[in-house]
């Protein structure tokens, strides 16, 4: 929640900018800390959800790991601090570049996602002189229930090896010498709020590693990957992801062999919450029919909605009047540059402070200069005391 003193503060900064509340920050991250020891799981944050500087900082000094998708994304967990034991790399298209700088930085580990790509990083790694641990991201074929742009973890999907490919993925493990085999991988999607979906997926995965034990290609580790979801329709009264519920459940589906390590991947719901896309309104603009809030803040700014169709809840800052229905936009020319449609807010007047919630996942790191628009900066609460 942001507080009186905060909204204060704010009367002196441009918009629009992104808020952090580190507090939020730090507690989100207790609570998964204490959840992934109580377990012995091992967690790399998904650095793609938000890569600003001192979030990173924030999320290494609980101990995580980093979970990378591109080869800057390595270099700049290697130059935040990030041990490279604990540095993990996915993604359908890695270079020869990237996949070199990786093999340089000592990664723990390449999560591959087709069969080709097995055999580059065997030759890049031999050309070099190395050894590449990896392991194969599965397809496991599983209905997220998500949008279907954040779904992953179906067969139509671009991402990881299906299962009609294990007996040729067996084949390169057994003859890729310069290859070191750690396990399997999923991640089937984010923003997943049905945690049934995550019992369905450990089934899966039983299944899934029953044919390579069979085939006597041990499994050392399991890598769950991320995308458990917050609640974007209540981001004030429930902050915290439910950690304790989604560990409990994994623990109960989930079937360990003695030796094997769990690892996980979480992005959104480490960071979505701190967030906050402060804006202020331009003008109030009354139609016939309704009624529009034009913000300073721009789906350059915060692209999920349009992108998505996500949905952020809304907040007067200035004011919490009685509540009337505005059409909430930006100022950017794109239709789909809108924040909300018959959101019921309280009234509002130029100059007012808004708040877009639940914007510190996926928000200030995909941000564009659009129209030419200046890029929005953070303003941290630890900062503001
Ligand atoms: C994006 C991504 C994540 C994080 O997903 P969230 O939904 O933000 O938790 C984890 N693993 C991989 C491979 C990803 O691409």
């Amino acid at each position: 929640m942001i507080t009186k003193q905060q909204v204060e503060a704010f009367g002196s900064i441009e918009t629009p900018f992104y808020f952090y509340d580190m507090d939020l920050l730090r507690q989100t991250l207790e609570c998964y800390k204490a959840q992934i020891d109580k377990y012995g799981y091992n967690a790399h944050y998904a650095l793609k959800a938000n890569a600003n500087d001192r979030i990173i900082d924030t999320i290494r000094s609980y101990g995580l790991g980093a979970d990378c998708v591109s080869g800057n994304e390595v270099k700049l967990a290697v130059r935040s601090g990030f041990d490279p034991q604990k540095i993990v790399y996915a993604g359908v298209g890695k270079s020869d570049k990237e996949i070199k700088a990786a093999l340089r930085a000592g990664i723990f580990s390449f999560n591959c996602e087709s069969v080709p790509e097995i055999k580059i990083i065997n030759d890049l790694a031999a050309g070099m002189g190395k050894r590449a641990r990896i392991s194969i991201r599965v397809n496991p074929d599983i209905d997220a229930h998500t949008h279907k742009y954040i779904s992953t973890g179906l067969k139509e999907n671009k991402f990881g090896i299906s299962p009609w490919a294990f007996q040729e993925v067996a084949g390169l493990l057994s003859c890729c010498k310069n290859i070191e085999f750690l396990g399997l991988h999923f991640h089937v999607g984010s923003q997943i709020t049905e945690l049934p979906v995550f019992a369905l997926l450990c089934r899966r995965i039983e299944e899934l590693q029953r044919w390579f034990i069979e085939h006597e290609i041990p499994i050392r580790n399991l890598n769950l990957g991320g995308g458990l979801g917050i609640n974007y329709q209540d981001p004030i009264g429930d902050p915290v992801a439910h950690f304790e519920d989604y560990f409990k459940l994994i623990h109960q589906n989930l079937v360990v062999r003695p030796g094997q390590n769990v690892h996980f991947e979480p992005g959104r719901a480490l960071v979505g919450q701190c967030g906050h896309l402060i804006s202020r309104v331009l003008y109030v603009k009354v139609g016939r029919e309704k009624k529009f809030a034009i913000l300073d803040a721009g789906m350059n700014d915060l692209i999920r909605p349009a992108l998505y169709q996500a949905y952020h809840d809304i907040e007067n800052l200035t004011s919490t009047g009685r509540k009337l229905r505005y059409d909430v936009v930006g100022p950017v020319c794109e239709s789909s540059d809108c924040w909300g449609t018959r959101r019921m807010i309280s009234a509002c007047k130029r100059g007012d402070l808004f708040a877009i919630h639940s914007a510190g996942a996926y928000g200030q790191v995909m941000a564009m200069k659009y129209n030419q628009r200046d890029l929005a900066k953070a303003v941290y609460s630890d900062d503001l005391k």
